[in-house]
């Protein structure tokens, strides 16, 4: 069936500047990392996009190594965009990435010139697309340098292969000196897109105020940690589950007595705010204003649902803040 978005699209998505940039993306956007590939169910994954556009979420976040198998979320995505939703592709931001193991010899990963670049060749044909909005190097490249793989991204953009250009798992040392060579170069760094949740808050040390200096955006990734903060293992842990799969990211392990226990009480106060926990934890990552963007993964459409919903709620009192505080420090 042909698919029209819906009219009223817009009304309820909230979107943030990224950084000194002029370009805004949605609050809440969704990554293709997992359920995409091509061992998932495409007519789902068809489904969460295109709920997702109806909700205003504009951004598709997607690396060249997605799937399983690699590379096979981009062709899923590419097929989904000729499908329904070629007429809409300006008022669609899409992002890739090159840099983690991609194939064979000695040019599949990394930092350099020929990977980066490469890469995105390929990333571009997966799609169908002409160029990306926003191109990443994935993680630093301790052997190459800095300067080598920051010229390829400003090479990029200015090859028409993509608009911006940002950079992702980078401490705060490397995203400042990155920083500024591209601003040297002519390209400024758009965003960052680290991980943050409340059970990861590492860029809560040095890597926010750098952003904030050097005025580069960020998107967080894993804001639900993989879906530990949410309500999906309250009660055990379902097949259908990224813990109950084949995910190497989130296993049993992972989710303890004293995890459970931390999940139960955040639950509690989601309960109290009127959120989902969830919802709550989303609102969390944004609050204060510093992160422009929390991406999202989702397996079914409800959950993206739910997950927009969190806009319903960004605020929190200092009490609540100091709750959640004591929870995590447990
Ligand atoms: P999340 O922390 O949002 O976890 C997503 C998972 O949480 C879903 O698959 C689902 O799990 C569960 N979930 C989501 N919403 C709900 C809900 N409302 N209620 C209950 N459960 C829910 O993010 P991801 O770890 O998936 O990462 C998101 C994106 O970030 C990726 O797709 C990718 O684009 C990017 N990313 C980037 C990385 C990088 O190095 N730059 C690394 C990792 C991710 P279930 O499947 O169990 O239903």
């Amino acid at each position: 069936m042909t698919y029209a978005p819906a009219s009223g699209r817009y009304a309820g998505m909230r979107y943030n500047r990224t950084g000194r940039s002029g370009l805004k993306l949605p609050a809440v956007s969704l990554g293709l990392w997992h359920n995409f590939g091509g061992n998932d169910r495409l007519e789902n994954g068809r489904a969460m996009v295109r709920r997702a556009f109806d909700l205003g979420i504009t951004h598709f976040d997607l690396a060249n190594n997605y799937g399983p198998p690699p590379g096979s979320a981009e062709e899923n995505f590419g097929r989904i965009l000729k499908q329904d939703l070629s007429a809409y592709r300006d008022e669609l931001i899409l992002s890739t990435k090159a840099g983690y193991y991609m194939w064979e010899g000695p040019y599949g990963e990394w930092g350099s010139r020929k990977q980066v670049l490469s890469s995105l060749d390929q990333s571009l044909k997966r799609m169908g697309v002409d160029y990306v909005d926003i191109f990443y190097h994935h993680r630093p490249d301790p052997d190459t340098p800095l300067e080598e793989t920051m010229g390829a991204l400003d090479h990029a953009v200015r090859s028409g292969k993509a608009l911006y250009v940002g950079i992702s798992n980078y401490s705060a040392e490397q995203a400042r000196e990155a920083s500024r060579i591209l601003k040297r170069l002519g390209t400024p760094c758009l965003i960052h897109q680290p991980s943050y949740s409340m059970f990861n808050r590492w860029i809560e040390d040095g890597l926010q105020e750098v952003l904030v200096e050097e005025g580069i955006g960020s998107i967080v990734f894993s804001p639900l940690a993989g879906g530990l903060l949410s309500d999906r293992y309250l009660n055990g842990v379902p097949s259908d589950s990224r813990a109950g799969g084949p995910s190497v990211f989130l296993n049993q392990d992972q989710i303890t007595e004293s995890r459970l226990a931390q999940i139960r009480d955040l639950n509690g106060l989601a309960q109290e705010r009127g959120q989902s926990l969830a919802g709550m934890a989303l609102a969390w990552t944004l609050r204060g204003g510093r992160v422009t963007s929390a991406l999202i993964g989702a397996s079914r459409v409800s959950q993206i649902e739910d997950n927009v919903k969190a806009l319903d709620n960004l605020d929190f009192s200092e009490a609540e803040l100091a709750a959640i505080d004591r929870i995590l420090a447990r």
